[in-house]
């Protein structure tokens, strides 16, 4: 009995000092349940009792765990047990009544102290005083986002969780979520996907337990996205007149095409969004060069665009006008001009306003009456001789530059044409008047057009005339109403006296 009790005290006494080596290194397992109850007979034998701690309570914060407790009376020391997976783990010896855990398994809630006492080099251990509390709980991911969409990757990004040790990543298939990744990052690039395809994800935190599985928490609310369209390619112009350009380009998989112009101001502007990969841009110029380029456009399930890249500039000029010049009268794609390039002869001489132009003017003129404003022809048809006349006389009195800038010199005036003609005043003050302000918002249903709009001086080779109005026919009025352009920009010609 006695050589038994030896050979436990002993036992206890290596078992104590393995303990202080291993203490020192922190990682080692020991029987601590063994230890102590060889240390209680040993104890119980030699009246030798160590109590438990008084008392003691744990804090976490993430993987620390901080614990305290009251004194054991009369006790050298405490050691600290963290139940590790299946066993007690002794993390460390201490003299202090507290002690901070860090690193320790999420799944590990159970913590331990044992008070000690050393008499003649054998320690002698309490019953172990235990205390148990999980770790804070695993969050819900939040603020999951796409970072950056491309052809074939997804960037995702989330708000970083605490108390985690990364996260799982779920793309969904028609059979459902399947995982993806594993990160420790809060960013994830999702590779090896199809261009243009709608794409939903979602993402949980996780902990890795102490036998190697993991622990999740909610999964985040669902991302629905999509990856980029490929690049357009084959961007061409099929069909083209002077006013208008047709462009196609190879197809592919997208939500719709978004076609982009060069505008005067040296910026890309999108013009137009079609589902088909053909876009007719009407209005034009005639004779200029056009820039324009295409991508191709994914909608995701919030309408959310996602853009592949631009396509191949494509500059298209479109085509010349067409001038005829019969019987000395200037047709530009057919519609007779007289501006200060293109002169009528003194021969020509309609003697009235043609019928087809005078008919527009009182279908106009009632209309104007319908909504109270009484308008009248105040200069219509002027022979070659009468601007002869008029333009000298406008010479002698102000001499030949000013009154190039109001008058037209003989062959040179509409008036001459019978298809234009002033309206009430051929002053500037009827530039405020309401009638004025009438004619320039309603003469294109009529069929005509203010031929001598504000700002366009320089091309029209005229200062703003509101009076004065040029019959084209309804359908071409209205297209160079549509169009903002003055006629000499519609049909690409100038005005300028050669002479
Ligand atoms: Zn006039």
């Amino acid at each position: 009995m006695e050589k038994k009790m030896i050979r436990k005290a002993l036992r206890c006494f290596i078992a104590a000092a393995l303990i202080s080596v291993t203490a020192a290194c922190m990682t080692a397992v020991c029987c601590a349940e063994d230890s102590s109850s060889s240390a209680d007979a040993a104890a119980a034998t030699q009246n030798v009792t160590v109590n438990k701690v008084s008392r003691l309570s744990v804090s976490r914060s993430g993987k620390a765990a901080t614990l305290n407790w009251g004194q054991s009376a009369g006790a050298d020391g405490y050691l600290v047990f963290a139940f590790v997976g299946s066993k007690w783990q002794l993390k460390t010896e201490t003299t202090d009544f507290s002690f901070t855990l860090s690193d320790i398994p999420w799944d590990t809630s159970l913590f331990g102290v044992k008070a000690f006492k050393e008499e003649n080099g054998i320690r002698y251990l309490s019953d172990m005083r235990t205390v148990s509390r999980s770790a804070p709980a695993l969050g819900k991911v939040s603020g999951l986002y796409a970072a950056e969409t491309k052809e074939r990757s997804i960037k995702l990004s989330w708000n970083k969780l605490s108390n985690c040790d990364g996260y799982a990543v779920y793309l969904k298939y028609t059979e459902g979520y399947k995982e993806i990744a594993k990160t420790t990052a809060n960013t994830y690039n999702v590779t090896g996907l199809e261009p243009s395809w709608r794409r939903h994800f979602v993402v949980r935190a996780y902990r890795k337990t102490s036998n190697g599985g993991y622990l999740y928490g909610a999964y985040s609310d669902q991302l629905r996205t999509a990856t980029c369209p490929d690049t357009v390619s084959g961007l061409r112009s099929s069909k083209k007149s002077g006013t208008s350009i047709t462009l196609v380009w190879n197809k592919l998989a997208c939500t719709n095409y978004i076609v982009y112009q060069m505008m005067s101001d040296g910026k890309w502007h999108r013009i137009a969004k079609p589902v088909t990969n053909s876009y007719t841009v009407t209005g034009l110029n005639y004779n200029t060069n056009y820039k324009f380029v295409i991508r191709a456009c994914k909608l995701d399930d919030y309408k959310k665009e996602h853009l592949g890249w631009l396509s191949n500039i494509l500059t298209v000029k479109t085509d010349r006008n067409t001038i005829v010049v019969k019987n000395g009268i200037t047709y530009v794609n057919g519609i007779l001009i007289a501006n200060k390039t293109y002169p009528l002869p003194a021969s020509y001489n309609p003697g009235k306003l043609t019928d087809e132009t005078y008919k527009a003017f009182i279908q106009m003129r009632n209309a104007a009456a319908n909504d109270g404003y009484n308008l009248w022809i105040c200069s219509g048809f002027r022979s070659y001789e009468t601007q002869r006349y008029l333009y000298n006389n406008y010479c002698a009195r102000d001499g030949k530059a000013a009154a190039d800038t109001y008058s037209a010199r003989p062959g040179h005036s509409e008036h001459q044409t019978g298809l234009a003609f002033d309206i009430n005043y051929a002053s500037s003050w009827f530039d405020n008047t309401a009638e004025a302000r009438w004619i320039a918002n309603n003469c294109w249903k009529y069929g005509f057009i203010v031929r001598y709009p504000k700002n366009k001086q320089n091309i029209t080779g005229y200062k703003y005339e509101s009076w004065h109005v040029r019959y084209l026919g309804k359908e071409l009025a209205k297209k160079v109403y549509d169009s903002g352009l003055c006629l000499e920009e519609y049909l690409g010609i100038t005005s300028k006296y050669s002479y």
